[in-house]
């Protein structure tokens, strides 16, 4: 017996504890340890599609991990989900904080789990891993949702780049739906190119607004209103009623002078209440209507072929950039032959080349 089980035993038989408990305790610690053990990723599967949320949530914690153990565990398991995967409406949600993009999210999700929809709420926040908790996919921000069996809400994924994060995000995406939620509605706040990133993966793609001073259109992005297939008009409630349907004739006005979408859909300005839940079904509707002419004129299909196109060449950009940033030969001599190009004694496309042949070399 080692010193250390000596030291147990006196200390058992000071406690009153004889050899049959001690059994029971090696048993009990035996079943800790199995519970701490992680599931294979046969076990996640299985669980995911069946439907239960702490596989679905393990399975996305292995995707966002950057251990490539996990990633090798992460890829087998979006393989075998991915045949289930596409059943289902992409919904992305984006506007300025503060707008009540928490509150319509809450307000919409609780309306669809009602019609008897299952609902997966993503977000795509690249700068969380700066702030160290995202503001976005709260869920303390969601009461009534984090509660909704028919629902599942994960916050953003954190990580350097934006296209670290959109991957991820959208790498759930396949597993939300193969776990069997139907409506995956994706969050971002408008800043950077995050909207971009979220465009590039959803089926819908709502601006969500308020009514302003007036000059309503004024520090919107053109980029922003071009993307959208709807803007919703948040807050129409009290006061505010008369200014929100203002705005609402603003932006369809606005939104006549884009060139027509490829779809062929014409962008529909509504109003809503997230608190009042009035015009919440009218955003719906218009979903449904879009869903409805993309279906039949074939544009639905199309969007998603060319997006998983899209995300196949990102992939490939990423990743040979990072490789080509941590090539040990380029660390060590980037630094360098940035000053040469500051100090004018090599131009930036002998540059470029010196290093690109580095690489290729080595
Ligand atoms: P987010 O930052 O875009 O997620 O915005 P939140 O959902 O956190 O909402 C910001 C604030 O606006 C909160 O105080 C909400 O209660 C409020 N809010 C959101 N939607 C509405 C609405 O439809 N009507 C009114 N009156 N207030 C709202």
């Amino acid at each position: 017996m080692s010193s250390s089980n000596k030291q147990a035993g006196s200390l058992n038989e000071k406690a009153g504890i004889s050899s049959p408990e001690i059994t029971n305790a090696s048993a009990i610690c035996q079943i800790k340890n199995k519970r701490r053990q992680q599931p294979s990723a046969e076990e996640l599967v299985s669980g995911l599609l069946s439907g239960n949320r702490t596989a679905l949530s393990r399975a996305i914690t292995l995707i966002e991990s950057t251990n490539p153990e996990h990633t090798e565990k992460a890829n087998k398991i979006i393989k075998e989900c991915l045949p289930k995967a596409n059943k289902s409406i992409r919904i992305g949600i984006t506007g300025v904080p503060g707008v009540g993009k928490s509150t319509f999210i809450e307000a919409f999700g609780t309306f669809l789990t009602q019609l008897g929809k299952k609902v997966a709420v993503l977000a795509v926040d690249p700068s969380s891993s700066l702030s160290h908790g995202s503001i976005l996919g709260d869920k303390t921000r969601m009461e009534e949702l984090v509660k909704d069996e028919n629902a599942f809400i994960r916050p953003s994924a954190s990580g350097e780049t934006l296209g670290g994060v959109a991957r991820k995000t959208r790498e759930s995406i396949i597993l939300c739906e193969a776990a069997g939620f139907d409506t995956i509605i994706i969050e971002t706040v408008g800043v950077g190119q995050s909207e971009t990133a979220v465009h590039s993966m959803v089926d819908f793609f709502l601006l969500l607004k308020i009514s302003g001073a007036g000059d309503e259109l004024q520090g919107i992005k053109r980029g922003i209103m071009e993307m959208a297939d709807a803007i919703v008009i948040n807050k129409a409630d009290g006061d505010n009623i008369k200014k929100a349907n203002l705005a609402k004739v603003e932006f369809n006005r606005a939104l006549h002078l884009f060139p027509s979408k490829k779809s062929t859909w014409q962008p529909k300005v509504t109003t809503c209440s997230s608190v009042t839940k009035e015009g919440i079904p009218e955003v719906w509707e218009t979903i449904l209507k879009y869903f409805e002419m993309t279906h039949e004129n074939g544009f639905f299909q199309e969007k998603r072929t060319e997006q998983n196109q899209f995300w196949m060449m990102e992939t490939i950009n990423e990743q040979l950039k990072s490789n080509f940033y941590n090539r040990p030969e380029i660390v060590s001599q980037l630094e360098q032959i940035k000053k040469a190009v500051q100090n004018n004694e090599i131009s930036p496309f002998a540059a470029a080349q010196l290093l690109l042949e580095k690489y290729f070399k080595a």
